[in-house]
């Protein structure tokens, strides 16, 4: 009884299963708690992958984060970032496997590739994170910024399936960006984001002004 107690109160406190494995990645920013050494490894490669994709536009680093890969996330969610925490959950690949049916826009992208595109999704906000935000939050404007890092960083094949049913022949809707429709139709909130960002000039120039806080898709409701 005791131990079934014990083991009760050690699952209430635990939130990783005690055979997991723990990482703190070379770059420094980061430490990756996952099922495997060799998927914790792998995720660490990751972060280096999404740090040179900031660099390479010259976004900045986010702040260190602890990164803890598990098999299980509440329905209808691959990843989390904990805002003020400094902490991402992703479903595992073998968890992405089981989730397919939820994974809607991105169904098609095979798990692995698909979980390090979570994994750049998340990291995203963790950047945009350390950036001020001017209205009580700024849900929209750090959605569009990952899913456009998200969606530019996919393999090109991946991308393409994803973005067939987009229509790209109009100029996309602004005002469509937003938490409203965010949380209403997630699907038609990332085709809108994409479509419109696909349409700016200069992508790096863009993510900046994002993150310098010049462009915002949030609003001030009174
Ligand atoms: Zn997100």
């Amino acid at each position: 009884m005791r131990n079934l107690f014990l083991s009760a109160l050690l699952a209430a406190i635990l939130p990783i299963p005690a055979s997991a494995e723990s990482l703190l990645c070379e770059n420094g920013l980061a430490e990756v708690t996952a099922p495997s050494a060799a998927l914790a490894r792998e995720t660490c490669a990751m972060t280096d992958d999404s740090l040179a994709r900031f660099e390479a536009c010259k976004l900045g680093t986010w702040e260190f984060v602890r990164i803890d890969v598990i098999d299980q996330l509440e329905k209808g969610c691959v990843g989390l970032y904990h805002c003020g925490e400094h902490r991402i959950e992703l479903l595992s690949p073998a968890g992405l496997d089981r989730a397919k049916d939820d994974l809607r826009t991105f169904r098609n992208v095979p798990s692995d590739r698909l979980f390090s595109s979570v994994l750049h999704h998340e990291l995203a906000h963790a950047l945009y994170e350390t950036r001020p935000c001017p209205y009580e939050n700024c849900l929209a404007t750090s959605e569009y910024f990952a899913y456009s890092q998200q969606i530019a960083a996919l393999d090109p094949r991946d991308r393409a399936t994803i973005t067939a049913r987009m229509d790209f022949s109009k100029p996309a809707q602004r005002d469509s960006i937003n938490a409203m429709i965010l949380f209403m139709a997630p699907d038609a909130f990332i085709a809108t984001v994409w479509v419109h960002f696909t349409q700016r000039p200069e992508p790096c120039q863009y993510w900046r002004g994002i993150l310098d806080g010049r462009i915002l898709f949030d609003r001030f409701h009174p």
